[in-house]
């Protein structure tokens, strides 16, 4: 009936640092998984440790998070900032 549900099930959020991180360090403390390191430039999200549980993206006081929805591998689409 709806063929968006099968989507909703299918879809995982992945989080990603831009060019907007000034380095502060918050995230790479808040995050329960320490899924975020530092390489001097900026911060980076290994997603194979993200829990994608939004604290990196509420701890940011530079707006450098994005979150984006992921429907399929090679598909992605921008959700919020
Ligand atoms: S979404 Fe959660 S687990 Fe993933 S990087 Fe951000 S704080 Fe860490
Ligand atoms: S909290 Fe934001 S500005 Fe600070 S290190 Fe993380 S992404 Fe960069």
């Amino acid at each position: 009936m709806a063929p968006d549900e099968r989507d909703d099930k299918t879809t995982m959020k992945k989080y990603v640092i831009d060019k907007g991180c000034k380095l502060c360090d918050a995230c790479i403390w808040a995050c329960p998984a320490k899924a975020i390191s530092s390489d001097g430039h900026r911060a980076s999200i290994d997603q194979a440790k993200c829990v994608h549980c939004g604290i990196c993206l509420q701890n940011c006081p530079n707006e450098a998070i994005s979150v984006y929805e992921e429907r399929e591998p090679s598909k992605q689409s921008e959700v919020t900032k």
